[in-house]
């Protein structure tokens, strides 16, 4: 069965008094670093005011570690640490366009298994948007689909790529997110897909989903939509929506578009999950346009932090941050310019932990 709910073994050491847990810190390239710190700074103040301790391990990831001297990308020491300590909080990294390495991200994603993508959306105080009550979550195959990083050119002039679609994998993902939607109180769970085009591996990823659907959770209304169709009433009626299943390349696009209906990249988070380790990120890149600029909204890796906390039990920390980054939205004083504000990445954090 798929894990749901937290989990404890992140090298976690408990006593009455304080928990002690070991992150894995990848503050990535771009804005990464700077909003990775400032989460980091969140989730610190909120663990000690709960009289808990994160002992944070940085390792480099992307552009930064082969500018560190590293010769890969995604360095062994970075794949050990997070398959050591389990639990990792991640900035974005930038992949070059068309030529170079092939992405840290699916390289992540592929060597630790992490198949399951989970990115909540939904509105959040004091910021207007063109819908209201939005409140879905999409659950994105994250280790296959176009994915599958499997490129040939047949002749000069005709390349392919190929969407790779198992049963092995059509199933823990469907599994994953029914078992998500029970876990949490979910009542509807939509496949995105495009079946009628591509019979054979849309195909399998609704048949599993329906199958699954059909023998273990009934209760849970179930349905499928053609993603043109899907994209559609995504922009006219967003909140009928309640938790959407699609592979790999779709969950990347949706995950974008979603992201527009509730205020931008800045405010949507996300993780990773696999069987044994969790990584946890916003769902936005790395911004190469305002890196360095000091004024990248640190909300959504602050809020990937929150997914990150209840993950490894920490509750009251997690709730505790919610309350305050609700609080500064409601206040709508301390906003970075993505909001409509003024402030910088760290007047935000810092309005944020004044609030707590
Ligand atoms: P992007 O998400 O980095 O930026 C898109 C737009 O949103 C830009 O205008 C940017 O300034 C803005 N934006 C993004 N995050 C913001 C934040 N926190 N605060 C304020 N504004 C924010 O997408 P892109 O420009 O298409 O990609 C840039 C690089 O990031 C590429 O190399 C891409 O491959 C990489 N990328 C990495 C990840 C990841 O590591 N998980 C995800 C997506 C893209």
């Amino acid at each position: 069965m798929p894990r749901v709910s937290p989990n404890s073994s992140s090298g976690r050491i408990q006593s009455a008094a304080m928990s002690q847990h070991t992150i894995v810190l990848l503050p990535g390239d771009g804005i990464g670093p700077e909003v990775t710190h400032a989460a980091q700074a969140v989730i610190d103040a909120a663990v000690s005011k709960n009289g808990s301790k994160i002992d944070w391990i940085e390792v480099p990831a992307g552009a930064t570690a082969l500018e560190q001297g590293h010769d890969n990308v995604l360095p062994q020491i970075t794949i050990d640490a997070i398959a050591r300590h389990k639990v990792a909080l991640k900035g974005p990294v930038t992949t070059p366009i068309g030529k170079g390495f092939t992405s840290v991200n699916v390289q992540l994603r592929k060597r630790l298994n992490l198949y399951a993508a989970v990115r909540p959306v939904r509105n959040l105080p004091g910021i207007k948007t063109r819908f209201e009550n939005v409140d879905l979550v999409i659950v994105r195959e994250n280790t296959e689909g176009l994915y599958s990083g499997i490129e040939n050119e047949v002749a000069p002039g005709v390349v392919t790529s190929m969407k790779v679609a198992t049963l092995v994998a059509c199933e823990r993902i469907a599994k994953y997110a029914f078992e998500y939607c029970r876990a949490r109180g979910r009542k509807k769970g939509t496949v995105f897909h495009k079946a009628n085009i591509m019979k054979l591996t849309d195909g399998l990823f609704i048949n599993t989903a329906k199958r699954i659907r059909d023998t273990s959770y009934t209760e849970i209304e179930y349905e499928e939509v053609i993603i043109d169709a899907g994209c559609m009433r995504m922009v006219t009626e967003p909140s009928k929506f309640d938790v959407l299943l699609m592979e790999n390349l779709y969950g990347d696009l949706v995950s974008d578009l979603c992201a527009g209906l509730v205020g931008g990249l800045g405010v949507v988070p996300g993780s990773n999950i696999g069987v044994d380790c969790a990584v946890f990120e916003a769902v936005h890149g790395s911004a190469p346009d305002i890196a360095g600029k000091g004024f990248a909204n640190p909300l959504a890796v602050i809020m990937s932090g929150v997914m990150m906390l209840n993950h490894i039990n920490e509750r009251p920390s997690a709730l505790l941050i919610r309350a305050a980054y609700d609080k500064v939205l409601a206040a709508g004083v301390t906003r970075t310019r993505d909001l409509g504000g003024t402030a910088s990445t760290g007047d935000f954090a810092k309005a944020i932990i004044d609030a707590m």
